[in-house]
């Protein structure tokens, strides 16, 4: 798409409708509308809400003030899977400055890297709950994870106004972003191809006696992070399925 970087608006910059937001069980209906009110005001549309403790609700209406659009095409999941499943790149947000596994990154840095990813790669922002924000297993599904810069004695910032930060910083990405199209467009994997992968490698996992799935222990989950973390293009997941499926048919016997 054309875009001197001058004239961008909502409607020409693309970034800005790739990206959506998810909010993880938010607790609390006014905060889902205020991250509503923040999405818009900086051009997002698309949020996804799984297991929101309460909604629709008149407290999240109330707190949009305006941004009802955002709110009425909100989707309900039960689960996060189902609602990153066709993005390419999925982003964990924390509070905390340590998180053992992952290294932190920061709102800018991820919004210029979301800029330049192949332009049909859609992205997600993951919100946790306001008391206890994500799980291990929700932030074994994001490939990166970020955390705004806060004081690091008093780090948590209320759920919406961690969403309007990020949002900001998208906004001044897509503001700025490259006229050309990058120079590999191959799309990343969505994350249903790359947990498609991984269910088939456990498979062959198994059969190879490697992995015993009544003892699953971290084996499952250490390998989901690290595919994750691997920015798997399509392709390549398409060599980790045929190396499987090649494993897969020479442990059948041969007809006799
Ligand atoms: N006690 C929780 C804080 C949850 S705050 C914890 O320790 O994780 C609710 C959500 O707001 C978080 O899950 C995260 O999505 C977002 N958030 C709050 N402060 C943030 C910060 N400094 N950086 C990035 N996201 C933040």
């Amino acid at each position: 798409m054309e875009n001197d970087g001058h004239e961008a608006t909502i409607d020409t910059v693309p970034l800005l409708s790739r990206v959506r937001i998810v909010l993880i069980e938010t607790s609390h209906p006014g905060n889902i509308g205020a991250a509503a009110r923040a999405m818009k005001t900086m051009g997002l549309s698309r949020l996804d809400l799984v297991n929101p403790r309460e909604f629709p609700s008149a407290a999240a209406t109330a707190r949009a003030s305006g941004a009802d659009d955002v709110l009425m095409r909100a989707r309900r999941h039960d689960r996060l899977e189902t609602a990153i499943a066709d993005c390419g790149m999925v982003v964990g947000t924390t509070a905390r400055s340590r998180h053992l596994e992952w290294p932190v990154g920061t709102p800018r840095a991820l919004a210029s890297e979301l800029s330049m990813l192949p332009s049909d790669t859609r992205c997600a922002i993951v919100f946790g709950r306001e008391q206890s924000g994500l799980s291990n297993e929700e932030l074994a599904w994001c490939q990166r994870v970020i955390r705004i810069p806060t004081d690091e004695q008093f780090s948590s910032l209320n759920l919406a106004q961690a969403v309007q930060i990020c949002s900001y910083e998208l906004r001044l990405a897509a503001l700025g972003e490259r006229a050309s199209a990058p120079v590999d467009d191959e799309p990343f994997a969505t994350t249903e191809e790359v947990a498609n992968g991984i269910a088939h490698l456990m498979r062959v996992m198994a059969q190879v006696g490697f992995y015993n799935p009544s003892r699953p222990k971290l084996l499952p989950i250490r390998l989901q992070r690290l595919l994750h973390r691997s920015d798997l293009k399509r392709s390549e997941v398409r060599i980790l399925r045929g190396f499987c499926t090649a494993i897969d048919e020479s442990l059948i016997p041969p007809e006799t």
